[in-house]
């Protein structure tokens, strides 16, 4: 895989890359994702599975059935959340956009799940 972009979690043992045109740069502010993070919103790129790879710690990433239909993957050690999985969006890794190394050019465009927006969040749409 030629890579394009890398990522890591806070301590690094769990390193990622993933190339392509990604399926969707959003914001979420799900209560769900609002919780497994402990934040206002979450920023997500999505790519499908083939272009998508875990370059390193695949021994410290734990899988954290979120839902039915979702999981969310997190280091054992830092416990930084980086991925989400569902079969809602089969075949697609989605990653913690924050987790990216920066600088790169990937632009949130839309945000998912408004209607979940809590009232004490400043965050505008
Ligand atoms: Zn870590
Ligand atoms: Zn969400």
């Amino acid at each position: 895989m030629t890579e394009q972009h890398r990522g890591q979690c806070m301590c690094g043992a769990l390193q990622f890359a993933f190339n392509g045109q990604p399926k969707f740069v959003s914001e979420c502010v799900c209560h769900s994702c609002r919780v497994a993070h402990g934040a206002s919103v979450v920023a997500w790129v999505g790519v499908i599975d083939a272009h998508f790879e875990l370059l390193a710690g695949a021994s410290k990433l734990v899988w954290y059935r979120s839902s039915e239909a979702s999981e969310r993957g997190f280091c054992r050690d830092c416990g930084t959340r980086l991925f989400f999985r569902s079969s809602q969006w089969p075949g697609e890794t989605h990653m913690a956009l924050a987790c990216v190394t920066e600088p790169h050019d990937l632009v949130c465009k839309t945000i998912a799940f408004k209607e979940e927006k809590p009232d004490w969040s400043m965050v505008h749409f």
